[in-house]
């Protein structure tokens, strides 16, 4: 640094400075009364948690009965009509908003009868784990700053690793979602095969039409837009056909292309099927490839007997993504990268800045902002911490089978309804199905069927498009779905068909 010219340009300024700083008490008094406002007093404390409180219990004694779906998009118009302003409202004004516009329209992800895309979150712990991770505002992003809550978060990818059966120099971290887990992964997988710019028009990918959306996503994100993105046929079941892997990659070899990555799905969100892991693994293996495996509906499967059956080869990919805000229940905001050789996490991710010097000086663990796109990150450790120490991973493992078996108590259900047709059993808690009706146009009969699903609301299903047909699909995924729930669903879905068969 030049410390002449440093030093000349603040004697420049002395003058000015002084009179600036000539201290305006009066000032400096009205801003801490309005400032100190932002810490509450003992009694707006006091109502804060009582009246939240109320707020929660109340939610929660509804939160089963309530409509599973409301179709409507104009009660949260109300919101509009009180601006963020100046100054502030009241607590039951705030929550009487909260109320009236954003907790009773679209979908309640926490009812027992959310069957619809994959059901989320909801896990009531949690919730606690959160409050006491805002309150605590442990910085969970470098170890220096918060060597408990980093502690916390390896320890649960430790958890997750050994589940899923990596070796122990895996690791990985704790994400928003599984969108930002994928893209992550595949910038992973592109450092560590060292593409470059000039090398993505070159690069092939391999996935399914099954595939999620957030990988093309990523893959945009990424800059690689222009890489060749290859959909490998599926086998009758919706899964790829390794063969047909296989014979795209070495047609595209010879012709002077550059395989280097194979997404796979453990579980895909459309069907709920697995593709042949172990398979394309040894494909991946052979042909020098990385095989990412996407699990964010799927992977946590792998804690019961049922799901480990399909899923057991998960532990042969290279990177795999898992959403616990899916299938371990936990609310919305937590997805999680594992990678097999953590080594390739830092080259991806890493970076610091000058003023982090006081940061790295007596490390003992990694830190997730070394590993992750993140810096300040939410401690999303201790709404997967706590839940897992609460109540142990057993009734995890338990809700995970009652669901695979749900899904399969519902497949037979759906074959003995007169008219319907089922889709592929399921690998894991996703059914797909779909009525031909005595005339007319299937497609159209099972969009209307959706449709008044929908304005119904008791229960929440979604179509959805396999080639050229429309199916309609039924996702279990909630901790409170139970076999009741399933019942009623199968009824109000009968009811919608002999409506409008009757039409
Ligand atoms: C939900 C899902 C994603 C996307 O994850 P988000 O957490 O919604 O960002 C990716 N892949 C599959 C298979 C999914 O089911």
């Amino acid at each position: 640094m030049n410390h002449s010219a440093h030093v000349s340009t603040s004697s420049t300024n002395e003058q000015q400075n002084i009179r600036k700083n000539s201290i305006n008490h009066q000032l400096l008094e009205e801003l801490e009364e309005q400032a100190r406002t932002l810490e509450p007093t003992q009694g707006q404390l006091e109502e804060l948690f009582t009246k939240v409180e109320q707020y929660a219990r109340q939610h929660l004694a509804n939160v089963r009965e309530t409509p599973a779906f409301v179709k409507s998009q104009e009660r949260s118009v109300g919101l509009l009509s009180s601006p963020i302003s100046e100054t502030g409202i009241s607590l039951d004004e705030t929550l009487q908003l909260l109320h009236d516009h954003v907790d009773h329209e679209g979908i309640n992800s926490g009812s027992p009868r959310y069957l619809g895309y994959i059901p989320s979150g909801g896990l009531v712990h949690s919730a606690f784990g959160d409050f006491l991770a805002a309150i605590g505002g442990r910085y969970a992003g470098i170890f220096h700053s918060a060597p408990g809550a980093v502690r916390m978060e390896n320890m649960l990818v430790r958890w997750m690793t050994d589940v899923v059966g990596y070796p122990k120099r895996a690791g990985g971290y704790l994400a928003s979602g599984g969108s930002i887990a994928n893209l992550s992964a595949v910038i992973t997988a592109r450092e560590a095969h060292g593409l470059r710019g000039a090398d993505y028009d070159r690069a092939v990918i391999y996935m399914t039409d099954h595939t999620h959306h957030c990988v093309d996503k990523a893959l945009r994100i990424a800059g690689m837009g222009s890489s060749i993105c290859r959909r490998v046929p599926e086998d009758g079941h919706c899964r790829m056909s390794a063969e047909a892997l296989e014979k795209t990659i070495t047609a595209d070899r010879a012709s002077g292309l550059n395989p280097w990555l194979i997404v796979g799905s453990a579980g895909t969100t459309n069907t709920g099927t697995v593709d042949p892991l172990g398979d394309i693994a040894s494909i991946a293996r052979s042909n020098n490839l990385w095989f990412h495996v996407d699990g964010a509906y799927g992977a946590f499967f792998i804690l019961c007997p049922e799901g480990r059956e399909v899923l057991a080869d998960m532990n042969q990919s290279n990177s795999l993504v898992l959403d616990p805000h899916k299938t371990l229940f936990l609310p919305f905001g937590t997805g999680a990268l594992l990678v097999r050789d953590q080594e390739f996490l830092g080259p991806a991710h890493g970076g610091r800045g000058a003023y982090m010097l006081d940061m790295d000086s007596d490390a003992h663990e990694l830190s997730p902002a070394y590993l992750s796109p993140e810096l300040t990150k939410h401690f999303r450790g201790l709404r997967m911490w706590l839940p897992l120490k609460l109540l142990g991973v057993a009734p995890f493992r338990a809700a995970l089978s009652e669901k695979i078996h749900l899904a399969r108590y519902a497949y037979g259900q759906l074959q003995s309804i007169d008219g319907i047709q089922v889709g592929p059993y399921p690998d894991l808690s996703i059914v797909t199905y779909r009525y031909v009706p005595k005339k007319g146009d299937a497609n159209e009969f099972n969009l209307s069927l959706a449709k008044n699903l929908h304005q119904d609301g008791r229960v929440f299903m979604t179509s959805t498009q396999i080639r050229h047909t429309i199916v309609l699909r039924m996702a279990v995924g909630s901790f409170r779905t139970h076999v009741e729930h399933i019942d009623e669903a199968m009824e109000v879905l009968c009811d919608h068909i002999r409506a409008l068969e009757e039409d």
